[in-house]
């Protein structure tokens, strides 16, 4: 039977997770445990400031300043601070490079971890069971059903995220690319091209391949 929710009776309630999180919050707030307007500033800054936007600036420097990438590849932590992309869930940052000879691919097979001052929140399939199990024993068929499909002698190397450490992929960087500004370099950057399950996209198509 199809749950049409226009004359579904509940349909002016907002969702099961969504009517729990209220409720959550409400309980929170009267047990004095959470300050509201602290919780709608942490939503607004993950939400609008804290997203990929922010991997795909360092991804766009970090392809057109060979200094830049090199200390990032060396030691991430330090050369993020610098840009102000450091806090929760971003705590150790490990940049593993792309290269005709190696993919790399990102998943955390535990739980979700994720470099949340570079991404922003995890997509819905990074958390799934699917996503977790498969990335680690099928990483070229996951790749296939994210559309990517890699010359043979590309070796495809996978890495569990754990709480003390989070990986950036930094993707190959298009042909046709030269004379590109970082702002240009930026938007060719998708969310997964950081985490592996997607290629960097060529200038043509970058309208059409937004995050
Ligand atoms: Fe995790």
């Amino acid at each position: 039977m199809p749950h049409d929710h226009s004359d579904h009776p509940h349909a002016l309630l907002p969702s099961d997770p969504a009517l729990r999180v209220k409720a959550l919050e409400t309980i929170l707030t009267r047990k004095g445990l959470i300050e509201p307007a602290a919780l709608d500033e942490i939503i607004d800054t993950y939400q609008n400031k804290i997203g990929p936007q922010n991997g795909a600036r360092v991804v766009a420097k970090a392809w057109s300043d060979p200094a830049f990438k090199a200390a990032l590849l060396a030691d991430a932590d330090p050369v993020l601070a610098d840009l102000g992309y450091y806090g929760r869930q971003g705590e150790h940052m490990v940049v593993v490079e792309n290269t005709p000879a190696q993919h790399n691919m990102v998943v955390c097979t535990l739980c979700s971890c994720y470099p949340w001052p570079l991404l922003g929140i995890p997509p819905g399939w990074y958390k799934s069971d699917a996503y977790r199990a498969r990335a680690v024993r099928e990483p070229r068929r996951v790749l296939a059903d994210f559309g990517v499909t890699l010359p043979a002698d590309t070796a495809v190397r996978v890495w569990d995220s754990t709480a003390e450490v989070r990986y950036l992929v930094l993707p190959m960087r298009p042909d046709d690319s030269e004379g590109f500004d970082e702002d240009a370099l930026a938007a060719l950057v998708s969310r997964d091209s950081m985490i592996g399950t997607a290629l960097a996209s060529p200038p043509q198509s970058s309208s059409e391949a937004s995050v």
